[in-house]
């Protein structure tokens, strides 16, 4: 399916995460964000970290920016029971730091471990969500769980297509919990339009990440491409989301070393272009 003739987004439909802009704090990118036109962040812990949570809030509340999502939670899988105790505390701190600045969701990364089978992580996944997702929906915070490209199975997720994380949600089947669709994870599957669909007829659409898809990349974590630089169909895949009812932000995620070594506000006037002619 093609529909190239959708509408540019406007500005305050989209959201960008601040590890796209990485060189830059958590003030000089709401900051920047506002004064862009940019509707919301989502704000990754690690721009949080060097400062009080109470700072961080205001800092984001006085923008007036959306937060879509506090970014990101899970790592779920770990051979070791006191390893996987370890990851829930965390979890459960990240559901408190996600109510203090508001965020709409947390993206759960579900996690992997070269110790531990595919099928297997999958099903600790599953029973951390089920514990997780109470604690969460108590303090009014949606859990989406994002499927990693499969370059990415032996280490950071076992969960590697939406079929997976829809039936892990269906497993546990609650509100709260959804899926994250990212272009760069899901582009290659010939099941995307199918999944999405069904997704949205299930309420269980909560984001939709955009970046692109460099077949040439030179380092799998950290040389993802801005809307326009791979062979992603953004616009095509945005179609599908929309036909499927999504009406939440698009968010703009962007990670790469190339970018982050520019000049952060000549690549964020690049980023607003790339968000007019590509997504
Ligand atoms: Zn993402």
């Amino acid at each position: 399916m093609s529909d190239t003739n959708l509408a540019t987004v406007p500005l305050e439909r989209i959201a960008v995460h601040t590890i796209t802009n990485r060189p830059w704090s958590l003030r000089e990118c709401v900051d920047a964000y506002a004064a862009a036109g940019f509707g919301g962040v989502s704000v990754w812990r690690e721009a949080i970290q060097p400062i009080e949570l109470g700072e961080a809030a205001r800092i984001i509340s006085g923008s007036g920016l959306r937060v879509p999502a506090l970014v990101r939670g899970g790592f779920m899988v770990h051979a070791s029971e006191a390893d996987r105790a370890r990851a829930a505390d965390d979890n459960k701190r990240c559901v408190g730091e996600a109510a203090a600045i508001g965020a709409e969701m947390i993206v759960i990364v579900p996690g992997s471990s070269p110790d531990v089978p595919l099928a297997e992580g999958r099903k600790m996944v599953q029973g951390a969500l089920a514990s997780m997702v109470e604690h969460a929906a108590s303090a009014g915070v949606k859990l989406a769980l994002e499927p990693l490209h499969p370059m990415y199975a032996g280490d950071r997720s076992c969960v590697n297509t939406l079929t997976q994380a829809r039936e892990i949600c269906e497993a546990i089947d609650r509100p709260h919990l959804g899926v994250a669709v990212d272009v760069f994870h899901v582009w290659w599957d010939d099941r995307l339009e199918h999944e999405i669909a069904l997704l949205g007829k299930q309420d269980r659409l909560f984001a939709f990440h955009v970046c692109d898809f460099k077949p040439d990349m030179n380092n799998i974590l950290t040389d993802r491409g801005l809307m326009g630089e791979g062979c992603v169909p953004i616009r095509e895949i945005r179609s599908m989301m929309e036909n499927a009812g999504f009406s939440g932000m698009i968010e703009v995620e962007v990670l790469s070393e190339h970018h982050w070594a520019r000049d952060q506000t000549a690549y964020l006037a690049e980023i607003v272009r790339a968000c007019e002619a590509h997504v």
